[in-house]
């Protein structure tokens, strides 16, 4: 079955200044990593921009509005020591948002199985009441929360193999049972949340890493702890926030992960998801800064999203 590509150029369009590390040139990055012939199969669609009631549901209506006042006509505006926008800002954070929307209606339409995000700014810092850590919209939480809106799923779920903690999904998912948020991440690292101890009411699973940490102990929290507990939530859709910077040769951090560690995980979640749920998974772009082992990563995790 098919596997939907997302993007639009808008997100190259914001511009958090010349030395920032997320920058335009990493979405440039894997979108040529998948122009290959080996991707010739994707279908690829451009990402709309989220409705103002979606983005609504994860985020107050006045965070909202603030956040798309807050964009420069030129220049650029801090919201937060990383955290900086310019006059493209505002419609790159509608279309990441609304390209998980989409795919979310895609894959429950049937029109494809699964589908990957190309956009950014990223999402999964991003708090109801607060955009941190490069982002604005929390992506991921407005996708589960159009899930529920629009097409009444229950039981929805977000993976998060950034080598950050998602503390702003965790945050919007934590105090509702129906919902499930498992990470992996460097602990101890920004933004200080994601200890083991961090359960929210059960539907929370954190599997903090040590620095220097690589496959294997990637792979048993995912074998040990993720994927059990995401097997027994019994989804109905699987959201991933896909993030590259565990890669060994990120310069973020300092987990040793390699291109086929995340094309193991992308298996192993597709598999689960279709055992419970026609194989939903939709996958957002979220970190990933070293531009070569970012496309790299990412087509691993795409390649893997398109085997049967
Ligand atoms: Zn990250």
């Amino acid at each position: 079955m098919t596997t939907l590509l997302l993007t639009h150029e808008d997100c190259l369009a914001h511009d958090p200044g010349r030395h920032h590390p997320e920058s335009p040139a990493r979405l440039q990055a894997v979108l040529d990593g998948l122009a290959g012939p080996e991707f010739a199969a994707l279908e690829r669609r451009l990402a709309p921009k989220a409705a103002r009631a979606d983005l609504a549901r994860a985020h107050s209506p006045d965070f909202v509005d603030g956040i798309l006042a807050a964009i420069p006509a030129r220049g650029h505006a801090a919201l937060d020591a990383d955290t900086i926008v310019s006059p493209g800002s505002g419609n790159a954070a509608l279309r990441a948002a609304g390209a998980v929307c989409a795919a979310v209606d895609a894959v429950i339409a049937g029109e494809a199985e699964n589908g990957f995000c190309a956009v950014r700014p990223p999402g999964h810092h991003a708090e109801r009441e607060r955009a941190m850590g490069f982002c604005l919209f929390n992506n991921v939480a407005v996708g589960a929360l159009h899930a529920r809106a629009s097409h009444g799923l229950q039981r929805i779920a977000a993976i998060d193999f950034d080598v950050h903690h998602g503390n702003g999904t965790q945050a919007i998912f934590e105090d509702d049972a129906d919902l499930f948020y498992g990470s992996t991440h460097q602990y101890p690292l920004y933004p200080g949340t994601g200890a083991r101890e961090e359960r929210g009411l059960g539907n929370i699973v954190n599997a903090p890493l040590r620095p220097n940490a690589g496959s294997s102990e990637f792979r048993a929290a995912m074998s040990e702890l993720i994927l059990p507990a995401l097997d027994a939530f019994q989804p109905e859709l699987v959201l991933v926030s896909a993030g590259f910077d565990a890669h060994r040769s990120d310069p973020l951090a300092q987990l040793r992960l390699v291109e086929a560690d995340f094309a193991w995980a992308t298996e192993r979640l597709v598999a689960l998801a279709r055992r419970h749920c026609r194989g939903r998974v939709v996958s957002s772009l979220e970190g990933g800064y070293d531009l070569a082992a970012l496309a790299a990563s990412a087509a691993a995790h795409v390649a893997a999203l398109m085997a049967n």
